[in-house]
């Protein structure tokens, strides 16, 4: 049905602080119970807050996933991780999975998802990630994932068939969108000056937990000095750009 009265004005305003001012609506008016709340989700969006955080979930690849403030909003952009391995894998897929900044889960559930054979380890640095992602991982896998506290692969004793991970990549000081400054956790975001700070801790760690492949996320310019870390610890990488033909997610292979 074509927006009438009101909401044509609702997706008028929106269009000052969103791409998607349709969308919006759309999405803020389903999970509104009531008018009145309607009114303060609209309110809440004009004053930059994204809509996933308003109303609690977000689509990824198959899955809807449970989102706080406490974890960055899963993108389309990350799913590029989900359709190399795809690529890889098959429909036999991969049978253990590990995620490293996991945040929601969104990749080891899309992954798992995805396989319904395979089981997986998420990992995140944050104890109220862990609580959403547990909280994910009970709904959408139950009993295939656990979702563990801890910094990058320290204590994780297996090898995994497909490691994935998505770490802070953003150079510090970058202007971001005011709705992620604002609202997503700075943590999952900035990784140092160069934005290189956290691929410099885990890649060399890599290799111990991988026996299949890693597909890591990147920042799209940031392809040719990860790629170096990796072949630098004796990984055979190969690069799968976004939709949007962005450089985003190296694939590494032991060779
Ligand atoms: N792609 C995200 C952004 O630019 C960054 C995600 C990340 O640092 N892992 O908002």
């Amino acid at each position: 049905m074509k927006p009438q009265g009101w909401v044509l004005w609702v997706i008028e305003a929106l269009a000052a602080v969103s791409d998607t001012p349709d969308l919006d609506a759309k999405l803020l008016r389903e999970a509104a119970r009531d008018e009145a709340e309607f009114v303060s989700f609209i309110e809440r969006r004009l004053a930059h807050e994204p809509v996933a955080y308003i109303i609690g979930t977000r689509g990824f690849w198959t899955i809807d996933l449970d989102v706080t403030p406490a974890v960055l909003i899963p993108r389309p952009d990350s799913e590029t991780l989900i359709d190399a391995a795809v690529a890889h894998f098959g429909e036999h897929g991969p049978k253990r999975v590990l995620d490293l900044g996991t945040g929601s889960g969104a990749l080891l559930l899309a992954a798992l998802d995805q396989w319904p054979d395979a089981t997986g380890v998420g990992v995140d640095a944050s104890e109220a990630a862990i609580e959403i992602a547990t909280q994910n991982a009970v709904r959408i896998a139950p009993g295939r994932a656990d979702m563990r506290m801890g910094d990058w692969t320290v204590g994780v004793e297996q090898a995994f068939d497909l490691v994935l991970c998505n770490p802070p990549y953003v150079e510090a000081g970058t202007e971001l969108d005011r709705q992620i400054r604002d609202h997503e956790p700075a943590s999952a975001l900035f990784a140092g000056a160069d934005g290189l700070d956290d691929y410099r801790t885990l890649v060399p760690q890599l290799a111990r937990v991988t026996v299949g492949i890693a597909c890591i996320e990147i920042g799209h310019t940031q392809a040719a000095v990860v790629t170096a870390l990796l072949e630098n610890e004796g990984f055979a990488v190969t690069c799968r750009p976004d939709l949007g033909g962005r450089d985003r997610c190296l694939i590494a292979q032991k060779k």
